[in-house]
């Protein structure tokens, strides 16, 4: 019987999940795991995911909308994972019971080039992506962690319940992550959008960025030209799925495979 895992989202069509997982199960030799592509709308997300595990699967993937109701639907959480309030990862127990994980929060830490404890660091934006990247930069010992959202409601939330301060007018920071959705390939619109300038992006400064597109985003190729270290949203998909892969499988993920999938899918 084959051992199935997935990735459940609405929209799903552009994960590289899919490429990048059945690369790995490859790898390691897992020849009797699939991992497949699951469209749900938000209205039948809940009653599917309960039934996955009869249905052979151990594990899923949840991206956009579906990380909060995964982990409001868990049987028990990680620690992290309560602490964001949004799963990507969930585990179908022998038990029958369901535990949620966040591995966005490990995987931002493994994709940068250094240990952020001490750093300064702004967060762009306040939705599930930004809560993980606040979470994972304070737990790591960041020195000051700055939020800014288009919004400012939502960093306020965000602050209050995770820490940090809200920032409407940033300054240079070690290290900047964009969090956000905007301007995926458009420098102008990414600049107009997001409260960047020369200063914040330069010689000396780390960018992340959570986007990925297949040309690469227009913040990295900016922050590239301007001399900053970058880590793209590649890098941050390859670490999370690492991470996800090896708590479904309890073996060490393939990264340079994985890594090599999702670049070949661009
Ligand atoms: P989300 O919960 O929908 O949040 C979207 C954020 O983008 C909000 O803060 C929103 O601000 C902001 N935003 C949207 N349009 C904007 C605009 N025109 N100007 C300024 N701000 C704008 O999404 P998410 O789950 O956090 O994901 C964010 C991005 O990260 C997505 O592109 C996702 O694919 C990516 N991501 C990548 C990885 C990875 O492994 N690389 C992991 C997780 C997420 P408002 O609050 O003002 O609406």
């Amino acid at each position: 019987m084959l051992t199935y895992l997935g990735v459940a989202g609405w929209p799903v069509a552009h994960s590289r999940s899919p490429a990048m997982q059945e690369a790995a199960l490859a790898a390691v030799g897992l020849t009797g795991w699939r991992y497949l592509r699951l469209p749900l709308p938000p209205d039948r997300f809940a009653e599917t995911v309960r039934a996955l595990a009869a249905a052979g699967f151990r594990g899923l993937n949840v991206t956009i909308p579906h990380k909060a109701a995964a982990l409001a639907l868990a049987d028990e959480a990680t620690p992290t994972a309560a602490a964001v309030g949004a799963a990507n990862t969930l585990t179908f127990l022998p038990s029958g019971a369901i535990h949620a994980d966040n591995t966005d929060v490990p995987g931002l830490l493994e994709a940068l080039p250094f240990d952020p404890a001490g750093y300064t660091a702004l967060v762009l934006g306040a939705g599930g992506a930004a809560r993980a990247a606040v979470y994972a930069l304070r737990t790591a010992g960041a020195a000051d962690v700055a939020v800014w959202n288009r919004t400012p409601e939502r960093a306020e939330q965000l602050v209050a319940d995770l820490g940090g301060r809200v920032e409407t007018a940033p300054e240079r920071v070690d290290l900047v992550v964009n969090c956000t959705s905007v301007g995926l390939r458009e420098t102008d619109l990414a600049f107009k959008s997001l409260p960047l300038d020369a200063d914040t992006l330069g010689v000396g400064s780390f960018v992340a960025d959570m986007v990925y597109t297949p040309e690469g985003t227009a913040l990295i190729a900016e922050a590239q030209r301007r001399g900053a270290t970058v880590v793209t949203g590649l890098e941050i998909l390859v670490a999370q799925g690492a991470a996800s892969f090896e708590r479904w499988t309890d073996m060490t993920a393939p990264r340079e495979v994985m890594r090599a999938a999702v670049h070949d899918h661009a």
